[in-house]
């Protein structure tokens, strides 16, 4: 076996890109994933010719000359997204002349993570700021100023209440994601009548909106529907898509539920439950972000309200885990429909 064929053979086992680049600067051998990752085969070539970044391309000047291990980050753009790899550049042998294996890691994941992780922490403590910096200014007002009026004393404490019980919300909602993270891998397992969970999840929205000019309609089916699930995280996902089609949707809703036989993306049997609202709709651009935690389309109208900007996160897990999809759309002056899409178990 000559030399180029044995590096050919060790790249081409190799679990990521990889090449050799000879004293010459031409590529002697690269493996397939080096190939995808630089659009095409370049061995053969000045290693410029595929590698074309300045940082990579010092990297390996400066390695070819000294023989010292070195690393540098190649950016990669596919068609909607970058990437970024750790690039490894290593002498063949303590001298120099012999060449170099590059080897390139994929961290952009990692990093992906790592930046969605510090968003989210920034996020919440913005979030429970807000409340917190509001309940400390009343906390010095009630010591102060409004001692001894009792007529303040009362609407501040009424508005302390209003913090603290948007911060316990705030909590709530993010022990019900971290478990619901938890339990990302594990199908539920009980029998849920969805009949049931819909009724329930719209007296409950009844009792919370007595005040609602129309509240939410439900026509349920003629036939008992049962599935695989948790009927508490069922009725959660009802409660919060109730809830912001009477906060953002015109105060109503109607629910319908339709069982198709088969459901392409869920490959088999499904209950298919419609929230149709008539509120004001959402903008296209919105859509895709809305089930992001902390989107919102309108942040001021949303604390308003009482939100956290965490409901449609929590509705989609829990649909997740339920091997469902929930799909959202709109039409900008008529409302929106955000359906809950749930594969219907063939024993029940
Ligand atoms: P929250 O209601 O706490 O702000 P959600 O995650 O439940 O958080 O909703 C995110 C955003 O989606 C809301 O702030 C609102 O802007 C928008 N939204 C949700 N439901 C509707 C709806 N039925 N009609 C119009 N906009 C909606």
């Amino acid at each position: 076996m000559d030399r180029i064929e044995a590096f050919t053979t060790v790249i081409s086992s190799m679990p990521m890109p990889a090449l050799i680049i000879g004293r010459s600067r031409r590529v002697l051998s690269m493996n397939a994933d080096a190939c995808a990752l630089l659009g095409h085969d370049g061995t053969g070539l000045h290693f410029t010719a595929i590698i074309r970044q300045p940082g990579p391309i010092a990297a390996i000047e400066a390695t070819l000359a000294d023989a010292e291990h070195r690393r540098s980050v190649y950016a990669a753009r596919d068609v909607d997204r970058d990437f970024r790899h750790e690039m490894e550049v290593t002498p063949l042998r303590k001298d120099a002349a012999a060449g170099v294996l590059i080897v390139f890691q994929d961290v952009s994941d990692a990093e992906g993570l790592g930046q969605m992780r510090r968003d989210f922490v920034a996020n919440v403590s913005h979030e429970l700021r807000t409340p917190l910096t509001a309940l400390l200014g009343f906390i010095e007002t009630l010591g102060g100023a409004a001692a001894n009026d009792p007529a303040a004393r009362a609407s501040f404490l009424d508005m302390m209440q209003h913090e603290a019980e948007r911060m316990n919300r705030l909590v709530q909602d993010l022990l019900s994601l971290s478990q619901l993270e938890s339990q990302k891998y594990s199908r539920p397992e009980g029998k849920v009548d969805l009949s049931e969970v819909i009724g329930e999840a719209a007296r409950l929205m009844h009792n919370a909106f007595a005040t609602m000019k129309d509240g939410v309609h439900f026509d349920a089916p003629q036939e008992s529907v049962f599935l695989n699930g948790n009927r508490d995280q069922l009725l959660q996902v009802f409660r919060n898509l109730f809830e912001n089609a009477m906060k953002y949707g015109g105060g109503s809703a109607q629910v319908r539920v339709s069982l198709p036989a088969r459901e392409a993306i869920l490959r088999g049997p499904a209950a298919i439950v419609d929230i149709i609202d008539r509120g004001p709709g959402i903008e296209a651009h919105h859509i895709p972000r809305l089930t992001e935690r902390f989107y919102r389309i309108d942040a001021h109208r949303s604390r308003e309200q009482g939100g956290t900007g965490l409901g449609l996160a929590i509705v989609k897990h829990i649909v997740g885990r339920h091997g469902g999809r929930l799909r959202i759309s709109s039409v900008l002056g008529e409302g929106s429909t955000f359906s809950v899409v749930l594969p219907r178990a063939k024993n029940f």
